[in-house]
C-alpha cells in the first residue's frame, strides 16, 4: 500500500513538473477545429492552423514560453455544422463562411430563432467564389438550366448548401424544380458529376481546388456564370458577398472562357466562451508564422495581416484576437 501511495505522489510531481508551473502560459489543453470535407480548402486550413500551433509549442519549450496547447482539426460537415458546434461547445474553434457568420451573429436566413450572440470573428482567411459546375453533356449553361436536371445541392450544414438555398430563393426557383436534389457532400459529388449521375453541382470554395480540378480538367465540365440581376441584388443588398472572378486556363488549364460569380470569405471563428489566453495563443501562433502558413496552400498566397483582421467579419472579434492585435499595432 505505502509503495502505492509513493509511486501516486512521485506521478503527481511528475504531472506537475511537466506542466512547468513557473513558465507556461496555458497548461495541457486540447483544441478542436471544425473544417470541412477532406477535400476542400477549409480542412487544410484548420490543419494549418493546429501546425503553427504545435510549432510554437515546440519552440516555447526551447525558449521557456511554454503553452500545452493541441490540437486537432477533423474533417467536418462545413461552415453552419461548424457554428453549430461550436455554440454547443463542442468545437473551440471552426472555418465558416463570411454569409454564415453574419447570419449566426444576427440570427437571420438559416439562424432566425437560433441566434448566436456569443460568436466570435478570430480572422478571416481567402476569398470563396460560389462555383456551379455542370458537366459536358449536361446543357446547362445558366442557373435557369437547372430545371428538370440532377442537381447536387450539397449536404446540410455545408456552406454552398446554404447558399445555394439563398440563390434559389433569389431566383425563385425550389426543389421541386429539379428533376432530383442530391444532398452529396463535398468530396462525394465531383465523382458524381463525372459519373454522369448528377448534372451540376455547386461549391462554395477557395481557387485553386484540387476536386473542382478534377471536375473541369479531368471530366470536361464547365462554370456556370452567376452574374445576372438576381445575382447582383444579392451583391448589393448584402455587406459579405461581393463579386469573383475566376481567369481562364489560369488555375484549371481546360477552363475556357472566365468564369463570373459572387463570392463570400472563408473566416476564422469562436465563441466568446472560450478563453482569452487561449485565442491569443492560436492567433499569436499563426500572425507569427504566417510566411510559412501561406505556403501550406495557393489559395493561401495574398494573405495580409491588415486584410485578414477586417475582411468578412461581421461578428465582434474575440477578446484573445484584440490583444494580439493591438500588440501588433494593427488596431
Ligand atoms: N465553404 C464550404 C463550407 O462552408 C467549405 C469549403 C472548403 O471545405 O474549403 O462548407
Amino acid at each position: 500500500m505505502k509503495k502505492i501511495i509513493i509511486t501516486f505522489a512521485s506521478f503527481l510531481l511528475f504531472v506537475v513538473s511537466f506542466m512547468g508551473f513557473n513558465s507556461s502560459i496555458i497548461a495541457a489543453e486540447f483544441i478542436s477545429i471544425g473544417t470541412g470535407g477532406p477535400t476542400g480548402v477549409y480542412f487544410v486550413v484548420g490543419n494549418s492552423v493546429c501546425r503553427m500551433v504545435h510549432k510554437e509549442a515546440a519552440e516555447g519549450r526551447k525558449s521557456g514560453r511554454k503553452h500545452g496547447l493541441r490540437c486537432a482539426a477533423p474533417s467536418t460537415g462545413g461552415s453552419n455544422y461548424n457554428i453549430g458546434q461550436i455554440k454547443e461547445g463542442e468545437l473551440q474553434f471552426g472555418v465558416a463562411q463570411s454569409d454564415w457568420q453574419y447570419h449566426a451573429v444576427n440570427g437571420s436566413s438559416k439562424w432566425e430563432g437560433k441566434k448566436f450572440a456569443n460568436l466570435r470573428a478570430v480572422f478571416s482567411v481567402h476569398p470563396e467564389p460560389f462555383q456551379l459546375i455542370a458537366s459536358g453533356s449536361s446543357g446547362i449553361n445558366s442557373f435557369g438550366d437547372l430545371k428538370g436536371k440532377v442537381v447536387n445541392v450539397g449536404n446540410p450544414g455545408s456552406g454552398q448548401r446554404g447558399t445555394m438555398e439563398v440563390l434559389m430563393k433569389a431566383k425563385g426557383m425550389s426543389m421541386g424544380d429539379f428533376k432530383q436534389a442530391t444532398e452529396l457532400t463535398s468530396s462525394e459529388q465531383v465523382g458524381a458529376l463525372c459519373d454522369g449521375k448528377v448534372d451540376a453541382i455547386a461549391y462554395t470554395v477557395g481557387v485553386p481546388n484540387g476536386a473542382i480540378g478534377q471536375a473541369i480538367d479531368g471530366c470536361g465540365a464547365h462554370f456556370v456564370d452567376l452574374n445576372s440581376d438576381a445575382e447582383k441584388k444579392l451583391v448589393n443588398d448584402n455587406p459579405f458577398y461581393a463579386f469573383a472572378n475566376i481567369p481562364a486556363g489560369t488555375f484549371y488549364k481546360s477552363q475556357k472562357k472566365d468564369a463570373v460569380t459572387f463570392g463570400v470569405m472563408a473566416t476564422f471563428v469562436s465563441s466568446a466562451e472560450v478563453s482569452e489566453d487561449i485565442v491569443y495563443e492560436v492567433v499569436r501562433a499563426v500572425f507569427e508564422n504566417l510566411d510559412d502558413f501561406k505556403k501550406l496552400h495557393p489559395a493561401f498566397a495574398n494573405l495580409d495581416p491588415k486584410q485578414m483582421i477586417s475582411n468578412g467579419l461581421s461578428a465582434p472579434l474575440h477578446k484573445g484576437a484584440v490583444k494580439y492585435y493591438k500588440e501588433q499595432g494593427w488596431m
